[in-house]
């Protein structure tokens, strides 16, 4: 079978043609993650935690709702799912373009305001998945765990939350993202702290903590429903689907099948009718400089295949 490789210092991406998942080989394959250690003192502050992240948009009972905190909850939506599908997926776990230090530095802050942990935490469970998708090797699937798991449970197991790195050294070698990887909660602290000085505690609870709450399920989409529902443009080896909805809710990242199939490309829409903001905004990005050599699909093989 025809493969393209792709090579960059410290990552390195081999992508079969059609009908294989690409897989991403920085270092031999970690073990199978535990599937939970929810009862260590770590695990259940984590959990609780969440839960109280969860919960907090109900405070607008007290707060009420108003214009301005209805525009900070988009606003923040909007930045969390920047933040995590042009910051932490595209170019943190793929490195799908190139960018400056300071810049990618900024795209590891703005992920970091969604609270899905710091960059390399996440790049490695998410080269994990694709190592392994679909297998029980799989961090976060719900071909073989449940929905529930693959949409929230799993950020609870032990091993993934003890800040295990795997497959990132391409990232850690750089001082300032280890630096924020241990402060990972500063930026989405910052945020916290305008929606309150802009919309009071309305701004706050409506503002920053639904708008998080929204991003984040939107985000965990991709991981449950986009892996059982949808069309199947590719015959990959995992069940990844694409799935319209999600992609206009995440920006994009509900072309999960194409983005399955050619797993290093900047763009996850791959016809001009499948919405793809986040590779809008890359684009846009690189008109401005910011960042450069975005990846895209070889066309041939492309139309080979549709
Ligand atoms: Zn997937
Ligand atoms: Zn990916």
């Amino acid at each position: 079978m025809a493969t393209a490789s792709f090579e960059r210092p410290g990552f390195s991406v081999s992508s079969p043609s059609h009908s294989v998942s690409p897989s991403i080989v920085t270092e031999p394959p970690p073990e199978a993650p535990p599937r939970a250690s929810w009862w260590s003192t770590a695990g259940i502050v984590k959990v609780v935690l969440f839960v109280l992240l969860q919960l907090a948009p109900l405070a607008m009972i007290w707060t009420g709702v108003d214009w301005r905190s209805v525009l900070l909850c988009a606003i923040c939506y909007f930045v969390n799912m920047v933040g995590v599908t042009v910051g932490f997926h595209r170019y943190f776990s793929h490195r799908s373009y190139k960018t400056s230090r300071w810049f990618r530095f900024v795209l590891g802050c703005l992920g970091c305001t969604a609270l899905q942990k710091g960059p390399l935490w996440w790049a490695s469970a998410h080269r994990q998945h694709h190592r392994e998708a679909d297998t029980s090797k799989d961090v976060h699937s719900p071909v073989t765990g449940s929905v529930w798991w693959s949409h929230m449970g799993w950020v609870f197991a032990g091993d993934w939350n003890d800040g295990k790195l795997q497959s990132v050294g391409d990232l850690s070698r750089f001082r300032e993202l280890r630096w924020l990887e241990h402060i990972d909660w500063l930026p989405a602290v910052g945020l916290a702290a305008v929606c309150l000085l802009v919309g009071g505690w309305s701004g706050l609870v409506v503002g920053f903590f639904l708008g998080n709450l929204l991003s984040r399920h939107a985000a965990f989409l991709v991981n449950s429903v986009c892996h059982l529902w949808g069309r199947r443009r590719f015959p990959t080896a995992d069940a990844s689907r694409n799935n319209l909805l999600v992609a206009i809710l995440t920006l994009g990242e509900g072309w999960h099948n194409n983005h399955h199939h050619y797993q290093s490309s900047a763009n996850q829409g791959f016809r001009w009718w499948e919405i793809d903001v986040g590779y809008y905004i890359i684009r846009l990005l690189g008109c401005f400089g910011l960042v450069w050599d975005i990846r895209t699909p070889p066309l041939a093989k492309l139309a080979a295949v549709d």
